[in-house]
């Protein structure tokens, strides 16, 4: 009697249980979390409270809102320490080390020089307008205090933006909350950062590399179990006059867009590294980025050139 009874009980969850997808838009892109549940109420749940953290740290970290954290650090560290949260503290602290691996390629103080520019309006800066902001941008710039967790700029007219970075803790943030939630089989996407958890139906999940020239065109599809991918690219944010892109990728070495290639695409166990790595390679160029991310253990590369070649890191030789 028991064993019948246990045995309708799981024919009964295997029925419930299903695949969800959830949409909504939050750190100014597409939020997309699918997930396998018990039911149809555990999906629900565990989807919302995915979501509800990713509203969190965007209210937190996002430069547009004058209520966040972010915004009273660019209001007043010139000025004086300004007392931050330790999630705020600790992403500013690992934005750094990333300036320290990447030689200033990764460069939150970029925004010194990036808030100059209005993709949507079409406007970017002179050159000696941007040349009176240059010195501004500067990671070494920002000074952290751990005791007192406090933040503090050396000089004036330093801002910045955790746009390269933001979405790949709050994709990973996600991921733990699913994980605690007992979820095994899910994928979180917010716009170019994705990590999965587990497998889909028995396969690797399929991550689809958009072509840079043609939406919708993918030039790569990636399996991954139990791992993050992050693309940037240059037809994300941007317009194009003279021939020439101005999108939302900083050289912080020139505060002009960087130009070196079309899209790098990162792969590897957590999204906040796979964000960081993936701007960062962008602004590295392929020679430079290649050789960073084959002396990394455990992250993987494919970038589009400038020429629209698909070039692949050491250990994704495979797919060539
Ligand atoms: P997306 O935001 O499209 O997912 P990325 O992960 O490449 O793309 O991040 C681009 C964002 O990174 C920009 O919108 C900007 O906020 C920030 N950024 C731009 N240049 C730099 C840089 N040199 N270092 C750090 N962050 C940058
Ligand atoms: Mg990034």
């Amino acid at each position: 009697m028991a064993l019948i009874a246990l045995g309708l009980l799981s024919i009964n969850s295997m029925v419930l249980a299903e695949w969800s997808e959830v949409k909504t838009t939050s750190m100014g892109t597409e939020i997309v979390v699918s997930l396998w549940a018990q039911s149809p109420a555990a999906a629900s749940v565990a989807s919302q409270a995915v979501i509800a953290e990713i509203n969190r740290i965007d209210q937190l970290m996002s430069s547009y809102r004058p209520s966040s954290e972010l915004s009273a650090v660019n209001k007043g560290a010139a000025k004086h320490p300004v007392t931050i949260s330790a999630e705020l503290y600790d992403l500013i602290e690992r934005a750094g080390e990333f300036s320290e691996l990447t030689s200033g390629a990764f460069d939150i103080t970029y925004a010194s020089v990036g808030y100059l520019y209005d993709y949507r309006e079409k406007k970017y800066p002179e050159k000696d307008k941007i040349s009176n902001h240059l010195a501004a941008v500067n990671y070494h710039h920002i000074q952290l205090d751990a005791e007192n967790k406090t933040v503090k700029f050396r000089r004036a007219g330093v801002r910045i933006d955790l746009g390269g970075i933001a979405k790949g803790h709050a994709v990973d943030r996600s991921i733990e909350i699913l994980q605690q939630a007992g979820i095994k089989h899910a994928m979180v996407t917010a716009g170019g950062d994705t990590r999965v958890l587990g497998d889909h139906k028995g396969r690797p999940w399929s991550i689809a590399i958009q072509d840079p020239m043609q939406k919708n065109n993918p030039v790569a599809v990636i399996p991954l179990v139990d791992e993050a991918i992050s693309t940037s690219g240059d037809y994300e944010r941007f317009f194009d006059e003279g021939g020439i892109r101005y999108h939302h990728i900083i050289d912080p070495e020139t505060g002009d867009s960087a130009r070196k290639v079309k899209s790098v695409s990162i792969i590897g166990p957590e999204s906040t590294t796979a964000d960081a790595l993936s701007t960062s390679l962008f602004v590295m160029g392929l020679d430079r980025g290649m050789e960073l991310i084959n002396s990394m253990q455990g992250y993987e590369a494919i970038i589009v050139d400038a020429e629209n070649g698909l070039k692949y890191s050491n250990g994704l030789q495979q797919f060539k």
